[in-house]
């Protein structure tokens, strides 16, 4: 029933930009109306999200595993669980969230009831890409339910059966007057961004982030940019190595780099005790044939040595779990983003060596540095410069609800994650009421400005 629910959905014919024009203008009033601001009513929505996902998970297994062919466990543990917990986390934290807040003021102001009032931004549009592509589009949207905003959602194009099952779930759990799913690619997304929100969180590649950042420009829009190891090798191989926060490529210091790569040699075969390439293996497929092409040249044109992995699979859009050893800095590997089940190697002399190359890269969205030494750690985090710096293993940020999880440079502005989301979505409103007992003080102020009144 769910797979024919989704067929019909996506049989239809994509909304016209009228359609969309009115989707908006229906949230916008939504918005005004104040319905999205009482907290029950936030609470409501967080819980039901909770739900839309806990009561729907072999569909959207199914949904997940169809597209980009992401096994279940993978699928709960990295993209369903944490959207419950965020849900869960949001909906008891908010009463705190809101508490309009009271700084601390000069004795002179401190009748003035000085308060800051955290309120919804306003009507918000979460556009986002297909590797993750439950968590990256809900994982938004506690935000915006928690700050009070409604929103519409556009996830990506290349991942059409979890994209519709989402627009038919959102449309049964949550509030249809506050919260919509449009489906659509560049032209749907290109009459969205034309249209005036009060903020856009977007998750994608660099390049599609400028486009966006140009079209948030010209309205003003305030902007979110998501941008784009056994630990080391467990980090690169989740989801085929199609996730933002894979190890791209790794540094290794020379004196050390045989034992590290028998070390990788052995994660490889417990992972992978047979071919992962194997017809009926469950190896995560790349998500369409263009990605699988431009991986397939990478693997042609490096200069490296190919240890570990290599093969392909046209048909079913597999690449092996690859690793590269001795590539150097200006090989294709290490031109853009791989994403992709690939793992350049390159050796350097020292530590010294590494910070130096990390330093002179764009900012990377992670670093994951493997030490105990507090030395390293100290010139990291004075030399460098990530979205995030994690020691010792990966991925263990994305379940850390109180820190802020996001970008730099190259690799977004603006970051999410618990209380992080709610403020994405939330303005500080300041406010005053000055006492009318005050007035004999502020004499001084008023024209005409004379000689007299400036001594005095
Ligand atoms: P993408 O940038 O191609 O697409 C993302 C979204 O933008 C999709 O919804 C798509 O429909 C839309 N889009 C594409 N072209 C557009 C255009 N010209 N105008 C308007 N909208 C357009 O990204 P992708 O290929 O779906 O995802 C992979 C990228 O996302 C990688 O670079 C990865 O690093 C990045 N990523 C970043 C994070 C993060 O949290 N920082 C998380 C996941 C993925």
């Amino acid at each position: 029933a769910a797979l024919q629910m989704f067929t019909q959905i996506m049989s239809g014919n994509p909304l016209s930009s009228t359609e969309i024009k009115q989707i908006h203008a229906n949230l916008v009033k939504g918005f005004k109306s104040g319905i999205t601001r009482p907290l029950s009513y936030r609470r409501h929505q967080l819980l039901q999200l909770a739900r839309l996902v806990q009561e729907n998970i072999p569909a959207i297994e199914d949904a997940v595993l169809a597209d980009i062919g992401k096994q279940r466990q993978e699928c709960t543990l990295t993209e369903l669980g944490p959207i419950v917990q965020a849900c869960l986390y949001a909906a008891e934290n908010l009463e705190e969230w809101v508490k309009p807040k009271k700084p601390e003021v000069e004795e002179f102001r401190k009748t003035w009831d000085v308060t800051v009032y955290s309120v919804p931004k306003g009507v918000a549009l979460i556009i986002s890409p297909w590797n993750y592509p439950y968590i990256l589009t809900l994982s938004p949207l506690v935000g915006a339910i928690a700050a009070g905003c409604p929103a519409v959602l556009k996830p990506s194009e290349s991942t059409p059966t979890c994209s519709a099952i989402m627009a038919a779930l959102v449309a049964k759990y949550l509030d249809p007057a506050a919260y919509t799913v449009i489906l659509g690619a560049v032209e749907e997304t290109t009459v969205l961004l034309e249209l005036q929100w009060n903020h856009i969180f977007f998750t994608g590649g660099t390049n599609i982030g400028r486009k966006i950042a140009a079209a948030a420009g010209k309205n003003l829009t305030p902007l979110t940019l998501e941008l784009g190891g056994e630990k080391l090798l467990f980090g690169k191989v989740q989801n085929a190595g199609q996730l933002c926060v894979s190890p791209d490529y790794v540094l290794i210091p020379r004196s050390i780099a045989t034992p590290f790569k028998d070390a990788v040699k052995k994660a490889y075969e417990g992972f992978f005790p047979s071919d992962p390439l194997h017809p009926e293996s469950n190896w995560s497929k790349i998500v369409n044939a263009a990605h699988f092409n431009r991986l397939e040249k990478l693997l042609a044109r490096t200069k490296g040595e190919i240890i570990l992995g290599g093969k392909v699979d046209e048909n079913l859009r597999r690449i092996a779990p690859t690793v590269v050893t001795n590539v150097k800095l200006d090989d294709p590997l290490m031109e853009e983003e791989i994403f992709g089940p690939i793992l350049p190697i390159i050796e350097v002399e020292n530590t010294e060596e590494a910070v130096q190359i990390v330093g002179d890269r764009p900012s990377p969205l992670v670093m994951y540095v493997f030490t105990d030494s507090e030395d390293l750690k100290q010139k990291l985090l004075n030399r460098t410069n990530s979205g995030t710096l994690v020691l010792n293993d990966t991925f263990m940020q994305l379940s850390v609800h109180e820190m802020p999880f996001g970008g730099h440079g190259d690799s977004g502005y603006g970051a999410y994650f618990g209380k992080s989301s709610f403020d994405i979505f939330t303005h500080e409103r300041s406010y005053i009421n000055v006492p009318a007992a005050m007035e004999p003080f502020f004499g001084y102020r008023y024209p005409p400005y004379t000689d007299e009144s400036y001594k005095a």
